[in-house]
């Protein structure tokens, strides 16, 4: 209701289509993935817990990823926490009844969190935790990961010197990982986009490390699977930024 009261007040688009009223219209919306599906990286982070992600990052899961992320379009967070609702809820349907099920978010760095004015991924995941409590899965979300000292940024690194970017970016509040164990609780990653795998890979690192168990990794969005390059002169380019929005793209897999 909120953000219907919003739209109407901001007269806001779609930032699929650009159609005027919601900034999803319901067309859009329905091209959205109501599901999740294993998606290994390749090559994939030795250990790496089941990865689940609802598909690819791509077209309209790109726009609204970036728009909600980088662009504070915190409405967003709606159709970003029904996707990532699925996601769990499909993994959570794979692995097996548990205890209890804990969401615990991809740390943002507290410079970035303080340039953003928000922390997407903690908005995203308690939308989908509530979500899936009200379809009868016990889900909370706990902040159990905290990001460490100063990593550079990911983008436009290749999977080795990501994952050695990462190591020890991350840990895990004190105690907290034993309490979840103890409690029969399981644990579930969960990030925006998975990429190579070593972000998702440091954070079940740092939570067992900590004596929690973790069962899977859920995101919104995987991108297509890597290809390992052959020395090639040129670094890899950074993504193309298509977080304007209102571009024209097709579903994934079209
Ligand atoms: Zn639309």
């Amino acid at each position: 209701m909120h953000d219907a009261l919003l739209d109407l007040v901001l007269g806001s688009s779609c930032v699929g289509c650009g159609r005027p009223g919601r900034l999803v219209c319901p067309a859009c919306w329905g091209t959205l993935p109501a599901g999740g599906h294993a998606a290994w990286p390749t090559p994939c982070p030795p250990g790496l817990a089941l990865p689940f992600a609802g598909g690819e990052y791509d077209g309209l899961l790109k726009v609204l990823v970036n728009a909600h992320k980088e662009h504070g379009q915190l409405a967003l967070a709606r159709p970003l926490g029904w996707v990532l609702a699925h996601v769990v809820r499909d993994l959570v349907h794979q692995q097996g009844p548990r205890a209890g099920w804990l969401l615990a978010p991809v740390p943002s760095r507290r410079a970035v969190v303080r340039r953003r004015g928000h922390d997407p991924m903690l908005r995203v995941s308690r939308r989908a935790a509530s979500l899936l409590r009200r379809w009868g899965i016990d889900v909370r979300v706990a902040r159990l990961l905290v990001a460490r000292a100063v990593t550079a940024d990911q983008a436009g690194l290749h999977a080795d010197a990501r994952a050695a970017n990462l190591a020890g970016a991350m840990r895990c509040r004190a105690g907290a990982g034993r309490q979840v164990r103890d409690a029969g609780l399981a644990v579930i990653v969960v990030d925006d986009v998975l990429t190579t795998g070593s972000t998702a890979r440091e954070a079940q690192r740092a939570l067992e490390a900590s004596g929690a168990r973790v069962l899977g990794v859920a995101t919104v969005a995987a991108t297509r699977k890597q290809v390992p390059v052959r020395s090639s002169p040129h670094p890899p380019s950074r993504e193309p930024d298509y977080s304007g929005g209102s571009l024209p793209f097709s579903r994934p897999g079209d």
